[in-house]
């Protein structure tokens, strides 16, 4: 089999076999091609020391950037040739692990020469990595079987753990031992689920069962790596796998919140099946979208804390989305998501079982003001994941519900209708102007103008809202 390397992968494996070296396409993109995705970048190995790589692509730009790397004659297939690269240097990128960055146009290539890893630390990080020639020992230490193939035109797959098997199979397998894998380096175990809820794989079952036994050290391992793994599996087509991040006891580590919904039943005709059996069906009804899919994961998560069970044996979850977004908010700081992720986060699961009744344009625009503007139409798209992954219990009634509140919403965005402070037609110098001493008050008087407007949208207007103020319509007791 051959597959098709872009034309500045097969340059940089082409000058480095100049230079009397091994080099190979390696890893994901590999694995990506094979399967018909496209690679997220292009990884390249080497035999050659990262000093010699750096010279080596040094010496392709001719010590000046805007030179050409390459001519005609340097052509990999003998016809054709490479296009002419204006800029080509190299970036340290973790020169002491190997690896150099090679830049070609403003795109960049990491080349890494084939290395051991040491002894693992903490299971997390080799004490040291030592450099090899020899191709097989830098497989080895990669993870998976289907990430431990190398290709280049030349030799055709380097494929000694069967990674083409395992693709054409769907199973996650780990190179060599899995308990001795998943010891050196925690977070493989989560990288094993990740990839199988990329890919629609499923796990070896000596790989999935090596996990439950190391899985406590994942606490050993950063909350951004942790973070980084947990969003690709969520945006990925089969979020459902979270169900084997709790089944493998690493839900227990790094995220018992999680844990514990799938612990927590519910006995509500709304419901099948726990918290977090509900939870893991809405995950993949909702749009493959960080933040909608980090929304769902969490919109129940205070409710094993807010349980009550009324004298029929019905449970209830009321102030569940509250509290939920209290904790969302806690449990994003932990794993290290970034301040506006967590803002909108927190907002759609504090929002996530708002319902304006009657459905009046009135009564939504106040739950627009109520829920934050920015929440919609992302709210929409939770709504109705959440519908979705419930019962049928009252289900076509609730899905008609949402159809109409977005109805509703599209009118009121049509017609531009003011629905927050920076929308109002009068602002707080305009007060001033009117002979309102500046502080607190303005906001005061702001808001009331604002509630009324929210109530008749046909009042936003500058003289009449300054009118009915001088009329004393918002005085103290207003
Ligand atoms: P993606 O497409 O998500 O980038 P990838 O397979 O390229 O997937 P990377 O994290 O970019 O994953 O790693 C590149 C390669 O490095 C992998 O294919 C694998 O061969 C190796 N690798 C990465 N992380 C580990 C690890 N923790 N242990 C062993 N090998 C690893
Ligand atoms: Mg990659």
């Amino acid at each position: 089999m051959r597959i098709n390397l872009p034309e500045k992968v097969l340059f940089i494996i082409k000058k480095l076999q100049q230079a009397g070296y091994d080099a190979y396409a390696v890893g994901g993109c590999v694995r990506d091609v094979v399967l018909g995705r496209e690679p997220q970048d292009w990884d390249i190995t080497t035999s050659a020391k990262p000093e010699r790589v750096k010279e080596i692509f040094r010496r392709a730009g001719g010590g000046d950037s805007r030179m050409t790397c390459a001519s005609e004659d340097e052509a990999p297939h003998g016809k054709g040739g490479f296009r002419l690269f204006s800029r080509c240097y190299t970036i340290d990128t973790g020169i002491q692990h190997g690896t150099v960055t090679v830049m070609l146009d403003h795109e960049g290539f990491e080349v890494t020469t084939y290395r051991i890893d040491g002894e693992y630390e903490d299971a997390r990080h080799p004490k040291s990595v030592v450099f090899t020639a020899d191709l097989l020992e830098d497989l080895k230490r990669r993870d998976f079987t289907i990430n431990a193939m190398a290709y280049n035109d030349e030799t055709g797959f380097v494929d000694a753990f069967d990674g083409l098997g395992d693709l054409e199979r769907g199973v996650i397998r780990c190179v060599g031992k899995a308990e001795d894998r998943f010891g050196e380096d925690a977070l493989r175990m989560l990288r094993a689920v990740r990839f199988a809820a990329q890919l629609g794989f499923e796990l070896d079952p000596d790989t999935r069962a090596a996990i439950t036994p190391l899985a406590g050290n994942l606490s050993k391992i950063s909350a951004e790596r942790i973070q980084t793994e947990l969003v690709r599996l969520l945006t990925s087509p089969h979020p459902e796998e979270m169900r084997a991040v709790y089944e493998t006891g690493m839900a227990d580590v790094i995220l018992p919140e999680f844990s514990r919904m799938m612990r927590t039943p519910q006995h509500n005709p709304h419901h099948c099946g726990s918290v977090g059996e509900h939870t893991i069906r809405s995950l993949s009804e909702v749009p493959q979208e960080r933040v909608l899919r980090l929304t769902m994961l969490f919109h129940d998560v205070a409710k094993p804390d807010c349980i009550t069970q009324d004298e029929d044996g019905i449970d209830h979850f009321h102030g569940h989305p509250k509290l939920g977004a209290e904790m969302t908010g806690r449990i994003l700081r932990r794993l290290k998501f970034d301040n506006d992720t967590i803002t909108r986060v927190k907002a759609l699961v504090r929002a996530h079982d708002d319902r304006p009744l009657p459905l009046t344009e009135r009564n939504v625009r106040r739950a627009i003001y109520r829920n934050g503007e920015a929440q919609y139409p992302d709210l929409f798209a939770v709504k109705r994941a959440d519908i979705l992954a419930q019962s049928d219990y009252f289900k076509k009634e609730k899905l008609e519900y949402l159809e109409e509140y977005e109805r509703i919403y599209r009118v009121i965005q049509e017609k531009e209708e003011c629905l927050s402070l920076k929308d109002l037609a009068v602002t707080g110098s305009d007060l001033i102007e009117a002979g309102l001493t500046p502080g607190p008050e303005i906001g005061r008087v702001l808001n009331l103008m604002l509630q009324e407007v929210l109530d008749e949208p046909e009042l936003n207007r500058r003289e009449i809202l300054l009118g009915r103020y001088r009329g004393n319509l918002y005085g103290e007791d207003a």
